[in-house]
């Protein structure tokens, strides 16, 4: 179906981007092979070229992962998909076929650990630069542009305190400059945030979360206009870090549940985060779906629903929060996101534990602070796993 008329995401989720080869497989294929055949030397050379479309080598494209983008692209309305190898390399991806030498990059102070550690220690080496400023106010974005400045980065709502950045505003303020503006789409998904639509240029996933959402396999992507994914396909073409055909496979079979399971696993988060706001020994909880959140409007505005991370800090710092998450037995104790099992960790000391404390302190991330990735469990039984650990706090 490469075609997707004007079809709604539930039937775009399991029928956009499959080619069925000539024996008719109802389900996609999966294509282990990492070269193509070619029927003459003159063929060859046309493929080779780009001169005749078709594959060539899967570290080029392989057609179980061109099918994965073709799907991937249709739910985020985006014109083109590249597929990477990880969320990271999606990411890394991106900046190297968009950026070079002394170019400059404004990103929020809360993003993902790895993606500060990839702007600071590893892109500054090639000359690139970031500025990071604050992730909700837009006027901190303008006033950090310089003019080398080509990239807005942000990822909302942001890991682990769940805030949101502004789509509409840092686009129309980038935009005013030539500047291009990346949303990192993971928490959302297609289904509940379309960055696009709103005016992002380009949006990458990991797509190791909610899109595989069952915590099998590593991928990633960038989805955008054909004329900004075309530079992210040469260099990942070149550089080597694309998705592998197993994966893709898996992934495609993931979009398939994304709506369903996204959407459960955001009711369940809804049900937790009102309990753990009336919860005597929670100081303060993080969802963008409760009316307290700061943001609480202008998440209305962008996401369908408040999304299934939630954070919250208990009464206490680093031991009160250990035990919290020492007491669990149902709640998994891993820093993976986005599976329909439950999981729980404490990022003051596990993703964010890299950074800095003053810069950590600055980003808001303190030491009582937890974050559930909420799953499709019952919520009864995910309250009283917590209750096991909040129960014996004092105060
Ligand atoms: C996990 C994650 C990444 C990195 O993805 P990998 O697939 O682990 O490389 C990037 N951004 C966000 C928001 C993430 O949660």
């Amino acid at each position: 179906m490469s075609e997707t008329p004007n079809y709604r995401p539930e039937t775009l989720a399991v029928r956009a981007g499959q080619e069925r080869s000539q024996f008719g497989e109802h389900a996609e294929a999966l294509y282990l092979t990492s070269s193509f055949v070619f029927g003459s030397a003159a063929q060859a050379a046309k493929r080779f070229s780009g001169e005749e479309e078709g594959n060539v080598y899967a570290r080029f494209s392989n057609p179980t992962v061109s099918m994965f983008e073709e799907r991937l692209a249709a739910l985020e309305g985006a014109e083109d998909c590249v597929a990477t190898a990880s969320g990271m390399a999606a990411i890394m991806a991106l900046c190297l076929a968009h950026l070079k030498q002394g170019d400059h990059i404004v990103a929020s102070n809360s993003l993902f650990g790895a993606t500060v550690q990839l702007f600071s220690n590893i892109l500054s080496r090639t000359g690139i630069t970031t500025t990071f400023v604050s992730h909700t106010d837009p006027a901190a974005w303008e006033a950090a542009i310089r003019p080398e400045t080509r990239l807005f980065f942000l990822e909302t709502p942001s890991n682990p305190l769940t805030e949101i950045a502004d789509i509409r505003a840092l686009s129309a303020i980038a935009h005013a400059r030539c500047i291009l503006v990346a949303v990192d789409n993971c928490f959302c998904t297609p289904i509940l945030q379309k960055p696009l639509e709103m005016g992002a240029d380009l949006v990458v996933h990991s797509a190791t979360k909610y899109i595989d959402g069952q915590g099998r396999v590593l991928g990633g992507a960038v989805c955008g206009p054909k004329k900004l994914t075309e530079e992210v396909f040469k260099y990942l073409r070149t550089a080597g870090p694309t998705l592998s055909a197993f994966n893709a496979w898996v992934l495609l079979k993931g979009l398939e549940t994304l709506k369903i399971r996204i959407e459960a696993q955001a009711a369940n988060a809804t049900r937790l985060a009102h309990w753990l706001e009336a919860h005597p020994k929670v100081a303060r909880v993080f969802y963008p779906g409760l009316p307290s959140h700061p943001q609480y409007a202008l998440a209305q505005t962008q996401q369908a629903s408040g999304g299934a991370i939630v954070s919250f800090e208990v009464k206490g710092a680093r031991e009160q929060a250990w035990t919290v998450v020492d007491n669990c037995r149902l709640l998994s104790i891993t820093a993976n996101l986005g599976d329909t099992k439950t999981t729980i960790t404490h990022p003051a000391s596990t993703t964010h534990g890299r950074i800095s404390p003053e810069a950590r302190a600055a980003a808001g991330i303190n030491e009582g602070l937890l974050r559930i990735a909420v799953g499709l469990e019952a919520v009864e039984d995910l309250q009283a796993d917590l209750e096991r650990g909040l129960s014996l706090l004092g105060g």
